[in-house]
């Protein structure tokens, strides 16, 4: 392959607060090459090379959603969808997460490997972190992925089985949740703080971090205290039920332990909101806030195909945070460069920098203006592999 050259009026590289004006990006063969100001990469270029000028145009890097289920379908019967999932619908669901200018998507539950499987696959699309089948107890939530275990012995071996299937990381479903019928609910722990800390033991043995789904208070402090690496949904609901239990202490340690939070709200959150009613919407966005407070570091995700949340609009999904008050360049580095540290890729992508993977986007306008032109996509570069979009 040639090389690639774009130019736009800026290119943010990453991390908030750089900005190249009359910036210019080059890559090569899923590589980026150089990135800095046009008049200096111009004449580096090889003679050979494509160029592609976007005039008016932002480029960034490409976007991270930190949770999905691509085996799900948004239609609200997951076990169904999982049951029936083909790599037809994983392809059709991978490409409009790329259309929403996601390159890189962290599966956190498939049923059997199927998403594991998929990234085998498929060199083209999304860069998919996969964690393979939940790990769940007896009848808990998410059981029908087929991911349960009951005590230390089958945690652990669950853990190395998923380890064989190919994980990237290592999900745990610490808390109940709402999809599975006649299970613990949302606030009820399914495992002791020592059941989450040898699967966080084991998982480590095989260089893997742990994901936790908790939405109980108690789930999240076992969580934090087991030492995984991201908190899912991270809801703070109180044992019992009955509204939130906001323990400064528990925040506290899951900031000092570096412990990322994942609150993973749909595209539609304003649908979300609006069924909570005014006063619940400001007393669970007020949660954001306090996390943000007590210096937890916040990744988004949309867990899409769960519930009604859909595999497009993600620059939809970002806008929650700006109606919480985060900045701009902020909310971008949390898409990008930060969700790449939390998921370990770092040294892969989230930054647009030499030698890191071809994973860009053009959009219209800028994005440090208006968050919305996240959504107005010109060009979506997937490990140097592109896609142009039309835009309305
Ligand atoms: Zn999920």
């Amino acid at each position: 392959m040639p090389q690639q050259l774009f130019t736009a009026d800026q290119v943010l590289p990453g991390p908030a607060g750089e900005r190249i004006r009359d910036g210019a990006v080059l890559f090569q063969d899923g590589t980026l090459l150089l990135v800095g100001p046009r008049a200096d990469v111009e004449h580096l270029v090889s003679p050979t090379a494509e160029r592609h000028d976007f005039p008016g145009g932002t480029i960034l890097p490409g976007l991270i959603n930190c949770h999905v289920h691509l085996v799900f379908d948004a239609c609200g019967d997951p076990a169904r969808a999982a049951a029936d999932a083909t790599h037809a619908d994983l392809v059709d669901r991978a490409d409009r997460l790329l259309c929403s200018g996601v390159t890189t998507v962290r599966d956190l539950g498939d049923r059997d490997g199927l998403a594991i499987q998929f990234r085998n696959q498929r060199p083209r699309g999304p860069r998919i972190v996969a964690s393979g089948p939940p790990i769940t107890i007896p009848d808990g939530h998410c059981w029908f992925l087929g991911g349960t275990a009951d005590g230390e012995a089958e945690l652990r071996a669950r853990v190395r089985h998923n380890a064989e299937l190919g994980a990237d990381v290592i999900k745990v479903m610490a808390s109940g949740g709402q999809i599975t019928p006649n299970s613990p609910k949302m606030w009820d722990n399914q495992f002791t703080t020592a059941e989450l800390t040898a699967i966080v033991d084991e998982a480590s043995k095989a260089g893997l971090p742990v994901a936790a789904h908790a939405h109980g208070t108690d789930a999240i402090a076992a969580a934090a205290d087991a030492g995984v690496a991201t908190i899912e949904h991270c809801t703070w609901l109180r044992d019992g039920g009955g509204g939130y239990d906001l323990r400064d202490d528990v925040a506290a340690k899951i900031a000092e332990r570096r412990i990322f939070a994942c609150v993973a709200w749909p595209s539609d959150w304003r649908g979300f909101m609006n069924r909570l009613g005014t006063a619940r919407a400001d007393l669970v966005g007020s949660r954001f806030e306090w996390m943000a407070e007590h210096g937890i570091r916040m990744i988004p995700g949309t867990d899409a195909g769960a519930g009604s949340s859909g595999f497009d609009d993600y620059a939809g999904a970002l806008q929650l945070y700006e109606y919480l008050g985060f900045d701009r360049a902020d909310i971008i580095e949390m898409a990008t460069t930060l969700s790449a540290e939390a998921l370990g890729l770092g040294n892969i992508t989230g930054q647009l920098a030499p030698g890191l993977a071809a994973d860009i986007l053009v959009v219209e306008g800028d994005p440090l203006r208006d968050l919305a032109n996240l959504g107005r996509l010109r060009r979506v570069v997937a490990k140097g592999q592109t896609t142009s979009m039309t835009t309305a």
